[in-house]
């Protein structure tokens, strides 16, 4: 690298010292320096006029020369100096040629002066001869300083014509010496230009020659800087290819080993002599590699394409690995394979990763299921019995009772309904914690849901003098779209709550709202004189079965999941759930949920008073293994008027269903032998008489109704099923089928 250094440095420096500021600055360091020398010419010419013509000729002579020279060396050294301080070249290119005219001149004058003060003709030849000396030394730095040479050559020509003009004209007349003198003259004349030709020329050729050379030694030094770096690399590369933590294999173009690394037989066994001269595949390929990718990986580097892939390989130890690995082609210049060069990793450890992940997500995803399996098994087992509880503790409502038996009656009541909470609750955290609970959008009025769901506590706020107030700090828009069923849920919880854990003063519910682009941020505060909430507690009471006190747990009851319940609810919709509280003086509990501009969709009206005429005559066949649930189903619809037949199971409300007219099929869905969901599809199935069909199911979960639309069935009734929501479901499946079978009127039983 420093030779071609060297070499820039070498020719820059020649290209300058060449230019024609370089041939200027040499023109006068070599003046300069030759300064003594040419005096020495001056001195025998200012001697030999003194000796010969006289000494005062010889001393006007030396001084006449020394003062062009003195001017001439003045104007020299000033040019290089202004030239060392960045001063343009030309002006002192002029001052110079000016300078060496001067010069010129005063030799000029020294040859007058013995041309003339000599007898007539005795110093001819000297001044010729001097003439030609100093054109001679003119003529030399041609090259350096065209304009000082033309210049001088110039005054010496003229000073020439002069002389012999003078002479022949006044002096001596035209004699034949004139013609003698004018023959050497011209034979001077022509020497010099021989000499100065031949002088420049040999240093035009010397310039081009030199120049040729250091660029010919910057190519020598550029070749051999690549070839040192080419060494470098390989060297480099080789040392990485030696110690790489991956095995390396060089194969020539019939795919044979010529080199494996150390890291190839750490990694395979097989030592660098046993690979060489085998082809990769015979050396490691086992019965389970992959013949597609053996014959891709063939196909690709026979095309000079580089290949990367996943291979099992079996070691020398017979142990199967497996190993990411790119094969590159090296090609010639005409595009022949000369060499593949592989790259292979072992990726054993991390395919073995991969599969135990797989693995775990499986068992997880199975888990999962199972969860599901168990909470809706969970569901349907509970729900049963408790179907047949709440229904027949509110058939013995509707009897004459007496005031401990009413008082039994409603708290076997208001017991069940408590656990069937405790179980939707259950049901709800487990679905919001898998993330499978749905948010059911639409269109409803704001201000009439918070007045309905707090209406719903006032019985019991009355019940403990509480005051339970409503305040509209903005004006609600009339329409919102959003799910106001779980916003009813959430406000029910924390008004409850509030109710609950405060034994006097009042519960307060302060709504409002914001708008942010088009959507509607819903605010509602439910502010309570309580017992309130530790600071400590203030965030673990949002964690699912966590209180405030055990003491508190015993005295109010709950089972620590509404909190947890209405925060999830809430962050489903955009929201969340803040909470300021100071023990013995109360709680604040604030609920921010996103809702959306109404989008003019109608909301689902609330279950409409059913019209019980509608029932009467109406055949219905009830699918249902279970005794005490056909038993309730039968007093719930006594003296409606409606036939009710049963079935006790899939295959006989099929067969039923075919040999019969059936306005309404009421099916549960887990029976024995066949279940609901497989009669409808039977029913569905055969032609004719279509009866409307109605799933009866402790299943709650969402994916059971979408399971029920699919199968066919036209509504839904999730157990415990409660009198006013059957009577009302068969009711609407009564208007909305003009009751065939009603007309049929064969063997039905009224009830
Ligand atoms: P639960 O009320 O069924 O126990 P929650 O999740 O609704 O479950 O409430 C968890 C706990 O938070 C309650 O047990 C109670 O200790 C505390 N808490 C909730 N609301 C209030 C309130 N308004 N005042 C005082 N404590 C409250």
């Amino acid at each position: 690298m420093s030779d071609l250094r060297d070499s820039d440095r070498q020719l820059a420096e020649f290209e300058h010292g060449h230019s024609a500021e370089g041939l200027f600055l040499r023109y006068a360091r070599g003046r300069i320096t030759h300064f003594w020398h040419r005096q020495l010419m001056t001195l025998s010419g200012a001697v030999t006029l003194a000796l010969l013509i006289a000494p005062r000729i010889g001393l006007a002579a030396a001084s006449l020369a020394l003062l062009g020279e003195a001017v001439d060396l003045l104007a020299l050294r000033l040019s290089q100096a202004g030239l060392r301080a960045g001063g343009p070249v030309g002006r002192y290119y002029r001052l110079t040629a000016l300078s060496a005219g001067f010069q010129a001149l005063t030799i000029v004058a020294c040859i007058a002066l013995a041309a003339f003060t000599a007898a007539p003709g005795d110093a001819n030849f000297f001044c010729f001869a001097y003439l030609a000396g100093a054109a001679l030394n003119a003529g030399l730095v041609l090259q350096y300083h065209p304009l000082a040479t033309w210049v001088r050559l110039g005054v010496y020509g003229c000073a020439l014509v002069g002389i012999l003009a003078i002479e022949s004209l006044v002096v001596n007349g035209v004699t034949p010496r004139l013609g003698y003198d004018l023959l050497a003259i011209g034979i001077l004349v022509y020497m010099v230009w021989l000499l100065t030709e031949y002088v420049s020329s040999n240093m035009r050729r010397h310039i081009d020659t030199s120049r040729a050379l250091l660029q010919r030694q910057r190519q020598i030094e550029t070749a051999n800087a690549e070839l040192r770096d080419q060494q470098a690399r390989l060297r480099y590369l080789s040392l990485v290819a030696r110690h790489a933590a991956d095995s390396v294999l060089i194969c020539g173009p019939d795919r044979r080993i010529e080199w494996v690394n150390d890291a190839f037989t750490r990694i395979t066994g097989y030592t660098r002599h046993e690979a060489v001269g085998r082809t990769p595949g015979d050396l490691l390929n086992c019965p389970g590699t992959d013949p597609q990718t053996v014959r891709d990986l063939e196909r690709t580097v026979a095309d000079g394409k580089p290949f990367r892939a996943e291979i099992l390989n079996r070691c020398k130890d017979g142990r199967e690995i497996w190993v990411d690995t790119t094969l590159a082609p090296l090609l010639s210049d005409q595009g022949a394979l000369e060499r593949v060069v592989s790259i292979e990793r072992d990726i054993t450890d991390a395919k073995r990763h991969e599969a135990e992940m797989a693995a775990a997500r499986i068992a997880a995803e199975s888990s999962e299921r199972a969860k599901s399996a168990f909470l809706a098994t969970m569901s349907h087992e509970i729900r049963t019995p408790m179907n047949a509880v709440i229904g027949m503790a509110d058939l013995l409502c509707e009897t004459a009772l007496d005031a401990d038996q009413r008082l039994y009656a409603d708290t076997i009541r208001t017991s069940a309904e408590a656990l069937l909470k405790i179980i939707n609750d259950i049901l709800d955290l487990s679905k919001l914690e898998a993330g499978r609970l749905s948010i059911d959008p639409v269109d409803f009025a704001p201000g009439p849901c918070v007045l309905d769901a707090v209406d719903l506590l006032r019985p019991r706020a009355e019940a403990k003098g509480l005051e339970l107030a409503v305040e509209f700090r903005t004006r609600l828009p009339a329409m919102l779209h959003g799910d106001d069923g779980r916003l009813r849920q959430i406000l029910v919880n924390l008004t409850g709550n509030a109710i609950k854990f405060t034994e006097q003063g009042s519960v307060t519910i302060l709504v409002s709202h914001r708008r942010r682009g088009a959507e509607v941020w819903l605010r509602i505060e439910v502010r309570d004189t309580g017992i309130g909430i530790p600071s400590e507690k203030c965030t673990r009471i949002f964690d699912p079965f966590a209180q405030a006190d055990a003491a508190t747990t015993r005295r109010f009851g709950g089972t620590g999941l509404g909190l947890a319940i209405s925060r999830l609810l809430a962050r489903q919709m955009g929201g969340d759930i803040s909470l300021e509280s100071h023990p013995g003086q109360g709680s604040c509990f604030r609920v921010e949920v996103q809702l959306h501009p109404a989008r003019g969709l109608r909301a689902p009206e609330a279950l409409p008073e059913a019209d019980l005429s509608a029932l009467a005559g109406l055949r219905v066949l009830l699918a249902e293994d279970n005794g005490t649930n056909r038993l309730l189903v039968q007093s719930f619809l006594k003296g409606t008027g409606v036939l009710l037949e049963m079935a006790p199971n899939g295959r006989i409300a099929v067969e039923r269903a075919a040999a019969e007219v059936f306005d309404v099929i009421l099916m549960d869905l887990s029976m024995p032998e066949l279940d609901g969901l497989g009669a409808t599809r039977a029913i569905r199935a055969r032609g004719g008489h279509h009866p409307r069909i109605v799933a009866l199911t402790a299943n709650a979960f969402a994916s059971d109704r979408k399971d029920c639309h699919d199968a066919g069935m036209d509504a839904f009734l999730s157990k415990p099923v409660r009198k006013p929501e059957l009577l009302a479901t068969l009711a609407e499946m009564a208007g909305a089928d003009p009751a065939p079978a009603r007309r049929a009127a064969a063997g039905g039983k009224s009830l």
